[in-house]
């Protein structure tokens, strides 16, 4: 055995060694971590997605309103559920936009209650017109106002046709085919029309 080699055995038995060499294995699985954690970070904002990610709620909230002279803040982004107003939420997909007025001014609203209209306009997303109940109170609400009977027909403002075009469809000796195509609506909005699920009144 040449001395070189008795060294190495000898070297090989010292704890130091062990010692250093764990530690240079927790720093590398430091840096290891810190790398992946700044990747993370990295993509979230959006370095990495095209500058798509979500700018703060707040902020597109605020640009999608307009105050009107009754006080109402009418909101000019989609509406949906015959008129309420809708906003993309990261993760929650669409929200309509008066809970989430609620939820930016007034705080969360608590399980399975609903945030109804002082002001019974539905695209008002003006926090102080806004209260919280159920949705009894809303049913209830909506009759006191008349809401109901006002909502049928073409004051509906989801209504996709008019009166002389929902006469017209149930006189009509044509197929459901041809009715969509002809009121560029879906097949199911003409079978409503024609079953009187819809425009029950006419
Ligand atoms: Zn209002």
């Amino acid at each position: 055995m040449t001395p070189s080699m008795l060294d190495l055995q000898e070297s090989a038995q010292r704890w130091d060694y062990w010692i250093a060499a764990a530690l240079i294995g927790a720093l590398a699985s430091l840096a290891f971590d810190a790398a992946v954690n700044f990747a993370g970070v990295v993509m979230t904002k959006g370095r990495f997605t095209g500058g798509r990610i979500a700018r703060p709620v707040r902020d597109r909230f605020e640009e999608k309103f307009v105050r009107i002279p009754s006080g109402c803040w009418i909101w000019m982004g989609n509406l949906r559920n015959g008129g309420y107003g809708a906003i993309k939420i990261p993760r929650r997909n669409s929200q309509m936009a008066h809970r989430i007025a609620w939820e930016l001014f007034h705080g969360p609203i608590p399980y399975g209650m609903d945030v109804l209209h002082k002001c019974d306009v539905k695209c008002c997303v003006n926090p102080d017109h806004l209260f919280i109940g159920t949705d009894i109170d809303n049913v209830r609400d909506c009759i006191k106002k008349g809401r109901r009977a006002i909502l049928t027909g073409e004051k509906n403002p989801s209504a996709k046709l008019s009166t002389s075009n929902v006469l017209a469809i149930r006189s009509a000796n044509i197929s459901v085919k041809k009715l969509s195509a002809k009121y560029k609506v879906k097949p199911a909005t003409i079978r409503n029309v024609l079953q009187r699920n819809s425009w029950r009144h006419l």
